[in-house]
């Protein structure tokens, strides 16, 4: 690569953030200008002690613990995250907030015109409509670092956008793959936590035990696609090498596969349009493989329906989700509420919300707030 780039990493104390550092370590043309984290202020030490930033950002107000790292101040607050994801000398933004927390910033590093790893799905999910536009005003790209919609963005270079008849999103299916309904509703958050292919952070893990991260998929990539909810498909794809396809119109279908492993999408989005040697791992085909590829079974795993409904009407439905979910799953780690019941509460929060097709950003503020707070009592009942 000809200069050297200048990457923020929002989140870096997260499993995304880690895995960034690690590919960062592995290949040459990018320097760490700035970190991330929330609360986690040893981890940020580490970092800071390895990799030199000039800003180090916890986010938390809260934050404490001892930063203590020769000429470097750690920056406390959600102002300083804002600073750094829109920071002049800033080439990439990595996105790798979890949750609507990674929002604000976000939006901040569109509207600067930053290029955007994106990992954050969470972000389109809530407000895909505002985020895109910003970013096509202000001429920023949005790169994704999700290893599916990677894969669909990898599969897109080889044909016209209206080629396209339509994606497909693999899913693992989660630990409850073969779960029976009887079996599902006596899930415990030990066995939600496993998952058995990827290693991610607890969140998102629970999300794929419920599939509502395949929902969140969905609605991702209508959005960093531009495509209806009626050209999404899913497969449930548990050997995680397949990592999402794209059917042309011709019937020709184009599959990106490697190992499940996050760094070669993150790779992929920092050194985009390029490809690069790197440390990912390789297909090792001198063992069997086998591909399979199941249809979903939508009355099992509710939450996928829940996920063509909002990509296909969009407005507050998106942020109503989000945050219907993150404090669902929040709950249940708790053990406040049941697995089964992440997903039911989403459905009735979402049947129940006061929709507006057409919402500024405080809107969907104040829908996200509405739905935590009908969590909530919906726990309390
Ligand atoms: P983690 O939970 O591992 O990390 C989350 C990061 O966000 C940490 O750095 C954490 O800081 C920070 N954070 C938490 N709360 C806040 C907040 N309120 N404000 C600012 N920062 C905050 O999550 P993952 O890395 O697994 O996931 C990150 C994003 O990437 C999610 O949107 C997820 O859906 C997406 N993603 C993740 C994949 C994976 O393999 N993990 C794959 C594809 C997408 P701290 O720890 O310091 O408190
Ligand atoms: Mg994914």
């Amino acid at each position: 690569m000809s200069s050297q780039k200048n990457i923020a990493i929002l989140g870096a104390t997260g499993s995304i953030g880690c895995s960034t550092l690690d590919v960062v370590r592995s290949i040459e043309g990018f320097r760490v200008f700035g970190i991330s984290g929330h609360g986690n202020v040893q981890r940020l030490e580490e970092q800071a002690k390895e990799f030199k930033p000039e800003i180090v950002v916890a986010s938390c107000p809260d934050a404490s613990g001892s930063f203590n790292v020769n000429g470097i101040d750690l920056r406390v607050g959600a102002e300083p995250l804002v600073e750094l994801a829109t920071h002049p000398e800033v080439d990439i933004v990595v996105a790798a907030i979890v949750g609507s927390a990674g929002l604000e910033s976000t939006i901040e590093a569109a509207k600067a015109g930053k290029t955007i790893a994106l990992a954050n799905k969470e972000t389109l999910v809530v407000a895909g409509s505002h985020v895109t536009s910003l970013a096509a005003e202000s001429k920023a790209t949005i790169l994704p670092v999700d290893s599916e919609h990677s894969a669909i963005f990898q599969a897109l270079q080889s044909g016209r956008a209206n080629e396209v008849s339509r994606i497909i999103l693999t899913a693992s299916g989660g630990p409850f793959r073969e779960f029976t309904a009887e079996q599902l509703k006596c899930v415990t958050v030990e066995q939600a936590l496993h998952h058995p292919t990827w290693e991610m952070g607890r969140k998102i893990t629970i999300d794929s035990a419920t599939m509502m991260n395949k929902a969140l998929e969905v609605i991702e990539a209508r959005w960093l696609f531009d495509l209806p909810a009626e050209q999404i498909e899913v497969v449930v794809h548990p050997q995680s090498i397949i990592h999402s396809m794209v059917e042309f119109v011709d019937g020709s279908v184009l599959a990106q596969m490697s190992p499940p492993d996050m760094k070669l999408p993150i790779q992929y989005a920092l050194t985009f349009p390029e490809r690069i040697t790197g440390n990912s791992p390789r297909m090792d085909l001198k063992k069997k493989l086998s591909l399979d590829l199941i249809p979903p079974d939508f009355d099992r795993f509710p939450a996928l329906k829940l996920g063509f409904e909002v990509a296909k009407i969009g407005g507050t439905a998106g942020a109503v989700l989000n945050a219907a979910n993150e404090a669902a799953v929040n709950a249940f780690l708790n053990k406040e509420i049941s697995f089964n019941d992440i997903v039911t509460a989403c459905r009735e929060i979402l049947n129940n919300h006061n929709f507006d097709s057409n919402p500024n950003l405080d809107s969907l503020m104040q829908q996200d707030r509405w739905a935590r707070k009908e969590i909530s009592k919906w726990i309390a009942c």
